[in-house]
């Protein structure tokens, strides 16, 4: 039977995920495959429940699991825990760590019915469909950190084996060859020497997909290319600190980070969540919108379970609520009617 652990978390995590699962089961509904989706206690929910961010539980409940939904985590309750403690640094990275999560994908697609809610020209972003990979366990974030006392100074070490490199540029490979088998390798290659071994690497592998058209290209050239013609790309993959910028730039190109789904993944195991935080602001409300975590979970469908036709029809049953002009606060102009959190998951099920 395949399991899912399923995390809630915080804030508007609580309500998107329950949106999320309505539709998935609206989706199962006939299928063979019998699903157990089991519900853990993570970040500051389960700080308050039992003192630690990821309880024991929940780690094991996930390493058991095959692919384990996210909601979000963190808020202002929290903040003033030590670093160590807080729901980021407690839960995000060692669950990542502890599942061997080394590849962080997010597809950006431009939805036509939403092309007036991006900030950036029509003419810009019509045409963008692209996949940002990012490395999500090695590098300056997982290097060596400290301190030194005499002259006052801290630094963090940068370091990727080659292994590393192998395994997400191969991602990269495969993912181009599935699509319109262009990949951009993203480095600074000009001024950093884990680059240079990189842009090697990524060489030495061109040969091996000789149908994949490999190009290179400086983060910072990356991020102007990324708002002046982003239609340019197909799939960008680049290592751990490049990519946490660059994925937040490229969300904004659809629209809202309310709409974008995640993947980290190990092999086919994955952790799929929205890019988006735990919204405080709105939470409790029926304001969030539930949409990035419904595609999240199409994502959970396609490349955990290899349930393509099933990924399919969430993906376009969203599409479809949105020409229809469902909009939730996030989305909405002047004018437009706004759907709270459980109204929007109810139009994707009718829409299904
Ligand atoms: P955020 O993404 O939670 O919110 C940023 C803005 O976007 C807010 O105005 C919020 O209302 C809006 N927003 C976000 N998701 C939305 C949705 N689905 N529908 C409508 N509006 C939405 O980022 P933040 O404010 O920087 O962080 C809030 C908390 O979330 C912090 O504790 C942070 O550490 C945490 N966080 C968690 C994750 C995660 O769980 N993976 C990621 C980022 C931030």
């Amino acid at each position: 039977m395949p399991k899912v652990a399923v995390l809630p978390g915080d804030g508007i995590g609580r309500e998107i995920i329950p949106e999320a699962l309505k539709v998935l089961q609206a989706v199962l509904s006939d299928s063979p495959l019998k699903f157990e989706f089991a519900n853990y206690l993570i970040g500051g929910a389960a700080i308050d429940a039992v003192g630690k961010a990821l309880p024991a539980d929940t780690l094991t409940a996930c390493q058991e699991a095959d692919a384990v939904l996210l909601g979000a985590i963190g808020g202002p309750k929290w903040d003033t825990l030590p670093a160590q403690e807080r729901p980021e640094l407690g839960a995000l990275l060692p669950i990542r760590k502890e599942l061997g999560l080394y590849s962080n994908i997010r597809p950006v697609k431009m939805i036509p019915s939403l092309i007036s809610a991006s900030t950036l020209k029509e003419d810009v972003v019509k045409n963008v469909d692209m996949v940002v990979i990012r490395e999500l366990t090695g590098g300056i974030y997982f290097g060596e950190k400290g301190r030194q006392a005499d002259p006052p100074a801290a630094y963090d070490v940068l370091l990727y084996t080659e292994d590393e490199i192998r395994r997400i540029l191969e991602l990269g490979f495969v993912t181009a060859q599935g699509r319109r088998k262009k990949l951009c390798s993203v480095d600074k290659a000009n001024v950093l020497e884990s680059s240079r071994f990189w842009r090697e690497i990524a060489e030495d592998m061109a040969k091996t997909y000789p149908d994949v058209e490999l190009t290179h290209m400086y983060v910072d050239n990356a991020a102007m290319q990324l708002v002046r013609y982003p239609e340019q790309f197909d799939v960008i993959v680049t290592e751990n600190m490049f990519g946490d910028i660059l994925t937040d730039l490229a969300s904004m190109l659809g629209g809202s980070i309310g709409m974008l789904a995640s993947a980290s993944m190990n092999g086919k195991k994955g952790l799929y969540e929205p890019a988006h935080g735990s919204a405080p602001d709105i939470a409790g409300q029926n304001k969030a919108n539930p949409l990035a975590t419904i595609l999240s979970a199409a994502m959970m469908l396609r490349y955990t379970f290899d349930l393509n036709h099933e990924a399919d029809r969430i993906e376009n049953a969203v599409a479809r609520v949105l020409e229809q002009g469902y909009r939730t606060a996030d989305l909405a102009k002047p004018g437009d009617q706004i759907l709270g959190t459980r109204e929007m998951g109810e139009a994707v099920i009718a829409a299904l």
